[in-house]
């Protein structure tokens, strides 16, 4: 049972009526087959069209053999009887036809391009919500191995000569093999009869039109309305290379988002487009030379502070001997070092420790116990944390423990002086 495709006669026919030839429930809906349809399969890469049949969603379209089938997203019984004269209306959702179709004769056009000027196969074609690519076989030209961004940049330049040439697209039917491969083909044919070949450009034109091969999707009339393509990345991928590109309204608008981002960025670093990137060298330069300052500063305050840290350990036992008692477990608060900081403060400390000397981090509730070895820092934090709610861990010399809450840094200071005394 054949389906008649409108969009083979009228690609630009966006309602019609049909009659239904077959209607089967299944899970999701109802199948139908007509005898014309409007709405393109799913095939060669491209997505099937969307839209309504009788006022319902139709949700996805296959081809098997002739038929084209249906599903629509309604009950069988809401739908005429097959076979019965009554007319549904097809509609068409064209918005997604016009995306499908601009991309769709993208591909060609950058297909037709690769072929004539490095001999580059398409080999795979992916055509999905977020993104398009193209996979070129560089097998028809023993001169070029690799795909650059420089032979990109060459051929979207030309691709958007042919669509600014508004060259024409055509599709002829052939019946046999040998017609068709008189015409000046891209590629060689997998079909032997009833064999459309899509050419873009001037037949007669001396090295043969911009793009010339068999497809049975859904093309614009002329190159103009793909309106403009962009190539995006290439990558290597299996021995082939992957273009990413995007076609007509995806492309522009892409290109108004990405302007944006441009745009926004040379605000903010005063520059426009031409000295974007050096502006942003230039800031990337500031920034490591103010890294490493700070590195240096780091330092500094660190070593200076186990210089403080220091004297007054040695102060505090001085006052422990004079007053006859232990020396104490000193604490020190920190706000601007980081708990990194504090590690490398310790490190500088572990021979000047009596017993344990705790550094605590106050923004993030944490306390760093250090010590000479003895108490083992690691067991006193895995051994005591838990009781406030605090995690960590560590080794004898350094282990931290963090903090819900400030309150339960200083009773856990508490705890542990208690504890060591
Ligand atoms: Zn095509």
């Amino acid at each position: 049972m054949s389906t008649i495709r409108l969009y083979r006669e009228n690609v630009y026919l966006k309602e019609a009526c049909g009659r239904i030839l077959t209607k089967e429930a299944v899970k999701k809906g109802t199948l139908i087959t007509l005898d014309r349809s409007l709405f393109f399969p799913e095939g060669g890469g491209q997505s099937c069209d969307r839209g309504t049949i009788a006022g319902f969603n139709v949700l996805d379209v296959q081809e098997k053999d002739d038929a084209v089938y249906h599903l629509v997203d309604c009950p069988a019984e809401k739908l005429p009887e097959a076979g019965s004269d009554q007319e549904v209306t097809q509609v068409l959702n064209w918005d997604h036809r016009f995306d499908n179709m601009q991309r769709h004769l993208g591909e060609h056009i950058i297909s037709g391009i690769f072929a004539r000027e490095y001999g580059g196969v398409n080999r795979g074609f992916h055509m999905g919500e977020d993104y398009m690519t193209i996979d070129i076989s560089l097998e028809g030209d023993s001169d070029y191995d690799k795909v650059t961004w420089d032979m990109c940049r060459h051929v979207e330049l030309l691709a958007n000569q042919v669509i600014w040439s508004a060259a024409p697209v055509q599709t002829f039917r052939f019946e046999t093999r040998a017609e068709a491969e008189a015409m000046h083909l891209r590629k060689a044919l997998a079909f032997d009869e009833d064999i459309s070949i899509v050419c873009v450009g001037d037949l007669n034109a001396p090295g043969g039109p911009d793009d010339c091969v068999a497809c049975c999707g859904t093309h614009p009339a002329t190159a103009a309305e793909v309106g403009m393509i962009k190539i995006y990345k290439c990558e290597t991928n299996k021995g082939m290379f992957r273009i990413y590109l995007e076609a007509g309204r995806r492309a522009f608008l892409k290109y108004q988002d990405q302007y944006d981002v441009l745009d926004e960025l040379g605000t903010k670093l005063s520059a426009g487009t031409h000295d974007l990137l050096k502006k942003y060298q230039a800031q990337q330069d500031k920034n490591n030379e103010a890294r490493q300052q700070l590195g240096i500063l780091r330092r500094r305050v660190i070593l200076s502070e186990a210089d403080r840290i220091r004297q007054a350990i040695e102060d505090d036992k001085l006052a422990a001997r004079s007053e006859g008692r232990t020396p104490k477990n000193l604490s020190f608060d920190y706000e601007v070092l980081t708990v990194d900081d504090l590690l490398n403060l310790a490190k500088e400390l572990f021979n000047a420790i009596p017993k344990v000397l705790f550094l605590v981090h106050r923004p993030s509730h944490t306390v760093l116990l250090c010590s000479g070895g003895k108490p083992d820092c690691g067991k006193l934090v895995k051994e005591n944390a838990s009781i406030y709610g605090g995690k960590g861990g560590g080794g004898a010399t350094a282990a931290r423990a963090i903090f819900a809450k400030d309150e339960y840094v200083d009773t856990f200071i508490d705890l542990i002086d208690k504890h060591l005394r």
